[in-house]
């Protein structure tokens, strides 16, 4: 946060404002974009300061706005970062060039052979990847919980993980892409702090916030310590960039840049002007497709040609989910899933009748995307870890936009007729 921004500020507010001072770029409204990948130091002594105060964290250049090289940080970067933490309540934010890069400097970070993860499922493919795929080349073991809002299965989780080896990171994916499947954060850090009380290792629960975004859910207030999002999705918003984020404490984030030197995953001068010009906007955007969505999900829910859907306004009361969502997210989102009576070829011809959604990959753009998890976002899983994730050949993802939603009604209607 710079100096001239209030903490009292509303995320709305924050949004427009946070991580920009004029008065540090002659006095422009609006920031400039800083074209550069060096800069030049006023003197000797202040080269030696900046390096002190970025290497060792001391010395008379903390705090102040010295830049090195732009893989280490540029202004672009900071104000990103600054404008993030301010809309996740967090003391430090760190940006990459995409939420996966974010997702791997978090396990390169904390995790060594020998040690182990536990994650949530359904979880992201890239994700998946990162842990299944990548770290038990490193010697990083893990294990898997379905059920995340039932202490006995993230529990068992746990014990299996402990076994394995030292349990470093807990990685929580809730809502979960792409069945919105709901995760009681509260409950995962009361584990993490019964594992540090009895094996004197706390593992970090780390939230991948990316469904519903920095607005409508606050991973860092529910106690977790880092936030992740893809900020590819709603923060970007409109399916034109890559980026990723993640915020915490100083402490927990810090080391996160300097690995993302040696990685040299930063995000770009022009790419982080873009960030924050798209964080204004975000709470429009999205209570506009929050809006659509619950319209597009009411009509699915009472089509004859649908077997189900996921939608996180329709939990029902009294199960645990809707226990948890009312506690932990602040609205449903405008991403979700829903089956087509039939398989894969139902949903097949389905998907080619459309004309208005996008077929695409990806989600929390403006216009309305569409996709065959099983075929596309989630094809690198094997057929057991999509029956886990709760993903059927029937099962189509929708991350609703911001068009008329009556448009997006005559689309779906016509399409149908297909199944
Ligand atoms: C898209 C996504 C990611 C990865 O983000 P990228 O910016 O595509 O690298 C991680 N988690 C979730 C839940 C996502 O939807």
């Amino acid at each position: 946060m710079s100096a001239a921004d209030d903490p009292a500020w509303r995320p709305e507010t924050l949004a427009v404002r946070a991580g920009y001072d004029p008065a540090g770029a002659a006095n422009a409204a609006k920031p400039p974009i800083y074209m550069t990948s060096t800069f030049a130091y006023a003197s000797a002594r202040q080269a030696k300061d900046i390096h002190e105060a970025y290497f060792d964290g001391t010395g008379p250049e903390v705090g102040g706005n010295g830049h090195i090289y732009s893989r280490l940080g540029h202004p672009n970067l900071d104000m990103v970062e600054a404008r993030l933490a301010a809309l996740d309540g967090a003391e430090a934010a760190a940006v990459f060039n995409s939420g996966m890069a974010t997702h791997s400097a978090i396990a390169l970070a904390h995790l060594r052979p020998g040690d182990s993860v536990v994650f949530s499922r359904p979880i992201y493919g890239g994700t998946n990847g990162l842990y299944t795929g990548l770290m038990p080349g490193f010697g990083v073991a893990h294990a898997e919980f379905t059920d995340g809002c039932d202490r006995k299965s993230v529990e068992a989780a746990v014990e299996e993980a402990l076994a394995k080896g030292a349990l470093k990171l807990i990685v929580v994916e809730s809502p979960a892409n792409p069945t919105a499947a709901i995760v009681d954060i509260a409950m995962v850090v009361a584990i993490a702090d019964a594992v540090g009380s009895r094996t004197g290792i706390r593992p970090i629960v780390v939230v991948d916030n990316t469904l519903l975004g920095p607005l409508m859910q606050r991973p860092i207030e529910l106690g977790a310590d880092l936030c992740m999002t893809s900020l590819t999705k709603y923060c970007g918003g409109h399916s034109d960039l890559l980026a990723g984020g993640v915020s915490g404490k100083t402490a927990l984030v810090a080391p996160l840049r300097l690995l993302r030197t040696t990685l040299g995953s930063h995000l770009d001068p022009y790419t982080s002007w873009l960030m924050l010009r798209s964080m204004e906007t975000v709470h429009l955007r999205v209570e506009r497709a929050m809006d659509n969505a619950r319209i597009v999900a009411e009509f699915l829910r009472d089509h004859p040609k649908i077997a189900g859907i996921t939608y996180l306004g329709f939990l029902a009361p009294g199960t645990p989910a809707r226990t948890v969502y009312d506690r932990q997210c602040r609205a449903a989102g405008s991403t979700f899933s829903f089956a087509v009576k039939g398989g894969e070829p139902e949903a097949f011809r389905f998907l080619d009748r459309l004309r208005l959604l996008r077929f695409a990959v990806s989600l929390g753009g403006s216009e309305t995307l569409i996709t065959h998890p099983a075929t596309t976002t989630h094809y690198a899983l094997s057929p057991d870890e999509r029956a886990a994730g709760g993903i059927t050949d029937a099962s189509l993802r929708l991350s609703v936009g911001i068009e008329h939603v009556d448009d997006l009604l005559a689309d779906l209607a016509q399409a149908l007729e297909a199944v």
